[in-house]
């Protein structure tokens, strides 16, 4: 009998052994007996949530009994978790980031991401448009990865977790970093001030960490108010919104500076007096750049600056206070790889392509469809087109997961 794609029982099968031996390295959600938990099995699509447990160890038996494809807490807190939804009684709900590389604009996405109309023959690689040639919005999508989206991941991680201490003043004991297990990053808040807020403030929230609706003037840019000029040091966006414009005119090429049509002026004093605007930034208080580039123009500048230090986040999940998120430490089912929660201060020198592929045993035979090239514990592999190659079973697990091969018996 041929196998599906993707192998699922096999998969099921290195996960329930994992799970056996491993439940116990699971750790609890903070007030885990006010928290909803949620699966999704290797078969069929239904999610089984509303559940509750009472303690860690009624959660490991859980795990280790049902080895699930993936496994999520919600970011609420409720008196009753396993009531349903209106009936739970909410009490409050950490502050949670989804940072998705799937979200981004990279060129590596149109080598390792495709497309498929399903109602007429159209394809490609990267991103679906909007809409296909034939009118209609219905694609397949097959989405990969990479170590160069997962490092453009980590790096809006970063600028989240830069903004969360610097300006919200949120403690590093206060939040908590994970690894998605996929393609990239959830940041937690469950600092006692966050807890409380609705919908709206947590919608404030997400415009300010990603600059929505930032104006130049605002931020002390102006030739008028001279009393309230922002320095670099400054905290907040003041001072951010200068070291944005200083990191962006130090390194724009000269291409961009005229394809953004500034006045003659303005793109002169960037690209034939690039020194004397980053000086006049430095040394001078940053606002006097108004006399080298006028406020039309800077607004312009800014806008493409701030979005180098504002952090891509999707804002759909810090806005929902019901929010299902995967738990740490447990297994995602579309690569095989661990969820990890990160310590403060080692986000720089993660690397989930060295870390996150815990399972491990003797090499297995895939017969694969297609999939790109990946480099997992340093060895590169793929791509692979219609063909067999044995891979160690961490490595062959993921391209299972995956679906672009199966087991070959
Ligand atoms: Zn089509
Ligand atoms: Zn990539």
């Amino acid at each position: 009998m041929e196998e599906d794609w993707g192998s699922p029982r096999f998969v099921e099968e290195q996960f329930r052994r994992w799970y056996a031996r491993n439940s116990g390295t699971v750790p609890a959600p903070i007030d885990i007996a006010h928290r909803e938990f949620a699966f999704l099995t290797f078969h069929g699509r239904t999610m089984y949530r509303h559940i509750r447990f009472s303690t860690l160890d009624e959660l490991r038996r859980y795990l280790r009994a049902n080895a699930p494809a993936h496994s999520y807490h919600s970011s609420g807190y409720y008196d009753d978790p396993s009531a349903e939804m209106a009936r739970k009684g909410w009490r409050g709900a950490d502050l949670v980031f989804d940072i998705d590389a799937d979200h981004f604009d990279l060129p590596c996405q149109k080598e390792h991401d495709r497309w498929w109309c399903r109602n007429c023959d159209n394809q490609g690689t990267g991103h679906p448009p909007e809409i296909c040639e034939c009118g209609k919005a219905q694609f397949e999508t097959e989405t990969w990865l990479c170590d160069r989206c997962l490092q453009a991941a980590k790096h809006e991680a970063q600028k989240l977790l830069d903004i969360l201490i610097q300006d919200f003043g949120v403690g590093t004991d206060e939040l908590t970093t994970n690894f998605s297990g996929n393609r990239g990053y959830h940041v937690h808040v469950h600092s006692d001030g966050m807890i409380p807020l609705g919908q709206q403030a947590r919608r404030e929230t997400v415009d300010y960490i990603m600059a929505t609706g930032l104006e130049a003037e605002y931020q002390g840019f102006s030739q008028r108010n001279r009393g309230a000029r922002p320095t670099l040091a400054e905290g907040g966006w003041r001072g951010r919104t200068g070291r944005a414009l200083y990191d962006y005119i130090q390194e724009v090429e000269p291409e961009e500076v005229k394809s953004m049509k500034l006045s003659r002026r303005a793109t002169k004093s960037i690209i034939e007096d690039r020194e004397r605007v980053l000086n006049t930034l430095m040394e001078r208080h940053p606002s006097n750049v108004t006399s080298l580039i006028d406020p039309k123009s800077l607004q312009a500048v800014l806008e493409k600056a701030v979005k180098l230090q504002a952090s891509e986040i999707d804002t759909v999940v810090t806005t929902d206070i019901h929010r299902l998120i995967r738990l740490s430490s447990t297994l995602h089912g579309k690569t095989g790889w661990q969820v990890q929660t990160i310590p403060y201060g080692a986000l720089p020198d993660y690397d989930p392509l060295m870390r996150a592929t815990v399972i491990t045993g003797d090499p297995v035979r895939l017969e694969f469809r297609w999939a790109p090239k990946i480099k997992i514990n340093d060895v590169e592999y793929g791509p692979y087109e219609d063909e067999e190659a044995e891979l160690p079973l961490g490595a062959a697990l993921f391209f299972l997961c995956k679906k672009g091969a199966r087991l070959k018996r």
